[in-house]
This record gives structure tokens, C-alpha cells and sequence, in this order.
């Protein structure tokens, strides 16, 4: 019989920053049960393989949403790890925090411990195992281009993008050390690998929490054709992440009732608050044909790509250690802000002529083209998902609602037309061909705003569907990421943050990591 003081359900961002910490001081074991296989292939090992990760079903969930009335019925395509390192493992690497007054509220939501300041001190600890690399020196030069337009716009130049309350443009540090991609898997997991107390099962997809009345006593999965279970004799910690988390759950008889009757589950605890509260970054990218080489020439041409694989070979950098995400920068879309609205993202490449279903990083555009985005920061819609059936296989129905409120659609046609305007600055206009998307008939904030329904899509993002606060009645956890109304059940992942950060959400999603270890092990704050 598999049995274990903790097991945690989903090796991802936070899944692999919980194993580490539980067995660091080797009194307790740990069963870490991931549903995907290991992160041992060079599509994710070498960053700029998240090209390919990111439509491969071996390592990716690829949820589609339910269509999207904002967005012209489209339905959002929502990748997610599948894999050791989970979305850390799949994704574009970018290392970044948030805003200072991102977290005020987070205090609000849980307790004193969740004070900005605390935060600060996780976040810091996470950075000694895995902080943003430097990738300046190698980026392409355009980049310095788009921080000149930055700064011919009045953003300040903002040397460390990664830091809580970063403000300006600039360049991305990137989740990378030594050439390969730097996920929580290859940081905490691997060296936690050794432990004798750790036990790590791949292709272990849970189906259900086992339960005992109220008390959650272990997990029920598939490994292969095979169901087996196992028991805590401490804890059941799910970090499944903002899909699957709250999907387990349902499955587990844990959720809004009128949900899991449909679909033939029995009431366990009535949770409304069970998968609402979805929250995501929708993003808007403008395209530009470039009168100057862009990384399309490097990645491209079978030249090219020679020659960006011999640097790598020989020197572990290059665009094949990056990511395509290299510059971009946290500003303010109009005066009197007190912090940044808006995310912004240079990318030297362009594929506009791909068709649905493929990323291919390493088959760009022919021409030469870069892609200027904007996300706004802190979107008020909010969606929501559910179970679509009693049967685990079955992807729930998500509803990311997004354009909701006349806030977020204001938000993202201001962004639309800073990139206007970032574009139309010196150092860019004089790189600038043509902008091919938009496109010069787009004039209007009524035509901006039709482009956005047309083309805006997820930054990949989803959180806050097992939001933390004290409210039982429409949260999910309290500040302890207990489980309201169930005993021995915690939830450690982005699905508890109360609100969305203003930027990525990996080195946040590690911080909570940390920060539940802590509350797991009955530990303070560290100093
Ligand atoms: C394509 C993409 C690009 C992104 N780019 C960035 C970026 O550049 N910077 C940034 O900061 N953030 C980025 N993100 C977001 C960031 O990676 C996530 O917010 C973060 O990884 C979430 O961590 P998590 O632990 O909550 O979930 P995940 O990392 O998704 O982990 C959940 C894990 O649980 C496993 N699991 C799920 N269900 C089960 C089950 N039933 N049984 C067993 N195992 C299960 C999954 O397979 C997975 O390994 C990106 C995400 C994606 C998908």
C-alpha cells in the first residue's frame, strides 16, 4: 500500500518548490504523484523548445475554453503543463513579480502573514534557487530600439524588470542557467530527487481525493491502465494548478452542489466558490515588417539555423538559450496612475503566416518582423470553470469571460494605442516597414477595439478559481490554504491567489510555494 506523511497532487510551478521544502529536513515523506511524464526532452530542457511544447498533447493539456462572446465567439486555446515542472516546464520563461500594491490585498484575503512585506521575504528565498538570468548582453539588438522608444515616451529605462515594483522598460530576465531552461522541476525537484524520503510517480493522473466523512485521507489515481491509492497520514496537498486543481475537487464531491449533482457526484461539501473567481491576462500584440534583420533571419534559413546551433554547441547562448519574450517593460497607458497598468513585450519574430495549431519559433516569417504586445495588468472580468462530466478524462468547460467590464475593454484599446505610439517614436519608425496587424484601415478605438475581439488572446495566466479569504460562503481556502469545511486538505498553487498579479505568474505562484511549505511545516516567516 502507497502511503506517505504528505502527498501532493501535481509536480509543477509549486508542486516541485513543496517537495523540496517537505522532505528538505527529512522527518516526513512525501508521495508527489504528476499526471505527465518526465521533463527529460530536449523540446523543454533547450528554451526555445517551448515552440514545440506548446501544441505537444505528451507534455501539454491544451484545454480550449468555451467560446468567448467578447472575442467574437472565438474559443482561447489554454495550454498547461503536463509534465515534471508542470507549466514551469512549457512556458516562456519570463521572470518576473508584480507590482508592490499587487499583494496589499493579499493580507486582506488571508492574514497578517500574507503582508506584502512577508511576501517579499518568499519571494526572496525563491530567488536563491531560482532567480531571472541576465540575458542583456545576448539579446537582439532591436531590443535597444524598443527601450529607445520607451524611453522617447518617458518611461524610464528599468534595469531590473523582475523586481516587485518594477516600472519602465527594459529587458526580461528569463528562467535559464547555463543555456537550459531553469523550471521549478530542474531547480527544487531534481536535487530533492535524492532524498530517500521522497517518492516521485509519473503518469499518476488523480481521479478523486479519497475521503473518510469530512477528512480528506488520500488520493485515488490511474498509472497506466491501472487504479491505484494512496494514504496520508498527514496531509493531501493538491498543486494541480488553476484548471485542475478545482476540477479534482469537483470530481471529489468538493464544490458548488448544483454542479456536481448534474453530474451525478455525490455532495461531500457544498463549496460555491469552487472554480469562480477565474481570472486571466488577455493580451494584444501588433505585428511590424522591419527594415532591419530579426531573429526570422536567424531561426529561419537553414544558414541561420546552423549558426544559431553551432553558438549554442560551443557556448550555451544565443537565441536558442532565450526566450523569444526578450524585452518589454510594466508602464502607465495615461497620466496620474499611482503604478503601472500596462505589461508590455518586444519580441524580435514574427509568424503571421501560421496556421492554427502550430508555434513554430524555428519557422518564422520569411520577411523580417517583430511583434510589439500589451497586457493589461489588472482585469476586473471575471470567468469562471467547471467539471463538463463525473468522468476524470473529460476537460472541464472553462469560461474565462473575458471583456466583461467596460474597465478591461478601455484598458486594452489604451493599450493598443500605446504600441501606436511606441511605434510611431524615432528609434522605431525608422525600423518600421509596414505594421501588418493591425493594419493601416484600423483607426478608430471602435476599429482598435474590433481588431482586439478579432485577435486578443491569454497570456496564460489563469488563477484565483480556489481564491484564499475569509469569506467560506464564496472562498475556497483560508489563511492557512486549508480547505474550508474539509479536514486534512490544503491547496498550494495559482489557483489560491485572491487577485491576479500585474505580470507572469510562475515567480508568484513560487512564492506561495514557499509560503505554504512554511504554514505545512508550522513555520514563521523567514527573517
Ligand atoms: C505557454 C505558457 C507560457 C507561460 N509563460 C510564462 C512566463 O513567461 N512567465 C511566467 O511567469 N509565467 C508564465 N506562464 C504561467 C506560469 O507558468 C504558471 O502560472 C505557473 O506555472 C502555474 O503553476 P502551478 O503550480 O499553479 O501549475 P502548473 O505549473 O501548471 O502545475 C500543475 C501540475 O499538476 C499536474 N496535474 C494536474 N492535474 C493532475 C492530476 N489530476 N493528477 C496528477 N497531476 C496533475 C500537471 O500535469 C502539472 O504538472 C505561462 C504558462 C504557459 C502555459
Amino acid at each position: 500500500m502507497l502511503e506517505a506523511d504528505y502527498i501532493i497532487v501535481g509536480a509543477g510551478t509549486a508542486g516541485c518548490v513543496l517537495a523540496n521544502r517537505l522532505t528538505a529536513c527529512g522527518r516526513f515523506t512525501v508521495l508527489l504523484l504528476e499526471a505527465g511524464p518526465s521533463d527529460t526532452r530536449l523540446q523543454i530542457q533547450l528554451p526555445i523548445g517551448y515552440g514545440m511544447s506548446f501544441f505537444d498533447p505528451a507534455v501539454n493539456w491544451m484545454y480550449r475554453t468555451e467560446p468567448e462572446p467578447a472575442l467574437q465567439g472565438r474559443q482561447g486555446y489554454w495550454p498547461r503543463g503536463k509534465v515534471l515542472g508542470g507549466s514551469s516546464s512549457i512556458n516562456a520563461m519570463v521572470h518576473v513579480r508584480g507590482q508592490d500594491h499587487d499583494f496589499d490585498t493579499w493580507a486582506e484575503a488571508g492574514d497578517s502573514g500574507w503582508r506584502a512585506d512577508h511576501l517579499k521575504a518568499y519571494f526572496a528565498r525563491a530567488d536563491q534557487i531560482l532567480s531571472g538570468a541576465d540575458v542583456s548582453g545576448q539579446a537582439h539588438s532591436l531590443c535597444k530600439d524598443f527601450i529607445s522608444a520607451g524611453e522617447e515616451l518617458g518611461f524610464a529605462a528599468e534595469p531590473d524588470l523582475s523586481k516587485v515594483g518594477a516600472d519602465g522598460v527594459g529587458y526580461f530576465r528569463i528562467a535559464m542557467r547555463n543555456g537550459l531552461r531553469l523550471s521549478t522541476a530542474r531547480a527544487y525537484l531534481r536535487p530533492a530527487m535524492k532524498r530517500q524520503n521522497l517518492r516521485v510517480l509519473t503518469g499518476a493522473h488523480a481521479t478523486q481525493i479519497v475521503m473518510e466523512g469530512l477528512h480528506a485521507k488520500g488520493v485515488r489515481f490511474q498509472q497506466g491502465s491501472e487504479m491505484k491509492s494512496a494514504f496520508a497520514r498527514g496531509e493531501v496537498i493538491l498543486a494541480a494548478g488553476s484548471i485542475n486543481s478545482p476540477k479534482l475537487l469537483q470530481l471529489s464531491g468538493i464544490g458548488p452542489a448544483g454542479t456536481l449533482k448534474k453530474h451525478g457526484i455525490d455532495v461531500v461539501v457544498d463549496r460555491p466558490g469552487i472554480g469562480q473567481n477565474l481570472q486571466d491576462h488577455l493580451c494584444i500584440d501588433h505585428v511590424y515588417k522591419s527594415r532591419l534583420p530579426t531573429l526570422n533571419q536567424q531561426l529561419g534559413p537553414w544558414f541561420g539555423k546552423v549558426k544559431v546551433a553551432l553558438r549554442y554547441a560551443l557556448f550555451r547562448n544565443g537565441p536558442l538559450s532565450l526566450s523569444v519574450n526578450q524585452a518589454g517593460g510594466f508602464v502607465r497607458s495615461r497620466p496620474g496612475l499611482d503604478a503601472p497598468n500596462m505589461q508590455l513585450y518586444f519580441s524580435p519574430l514574427s509568424y503571421t503566416r501560421t496556421p492554427p495549431g502550430v508555434r513554430p519559433l524555428m519557422r518564422p516569417d520569411t520577411f523580417p518582423g517583430f511583434l510589439l504586445s500589451a497586457q493589461p495588468c489588472r482585469p476586473t472580468s471575471r470567468g469562471y470553470l467547471e467539471i463538463a462530466s463525473g468522468d476524470p478524462a473529460i476537460p472541464p468547460k472553462i469560461v474565462p469571460n473575458a471583456l466583461a467590464t467596460e474597465f478591461d475593454i478601455g484598458e486594452i484599446i489604451e493599450g493598443s494605442c500605446l504600441l501606436r505610439q511606441l511605434a510611431a517614436t524615432g528609434p522605431l519608425r525608422n525600423v518600421i516597414e509596414t505594421e501588418l496587424q493591425p493594419g493601416g484601415n484600423v483607426i478608430s478605438d471602435a476599429d482598435l477595439l474590433a481588431d482586439i475581439r478579432q485577435r486578443a488572446s491569454t497570456v496564460f495566466h489563469p488563477v484565483s478559481t480556489c481564491r484564499m479569504g475569509q469569506n467560506e460562503q464564496v472562498d475556497v481556502v483560508d489563511a492557512g490554504l486549508r480547505v474550508y469545511g474539509v479536514e486534512g486538505l490544503r491547496i498550494v498553487d495559482a489557483s489560491i491567489f485572491p487577485s491576479i498579479p500585474s505580470g507572469n505568474t510562475n515567480a508568484p505562484t513560487m512564492m506561495v510555494a514557499e509560503k505554504g511549505a512554511d504554514l505545512i511545516l508550522g513555520k514563521g516567516v523567514p527573517s
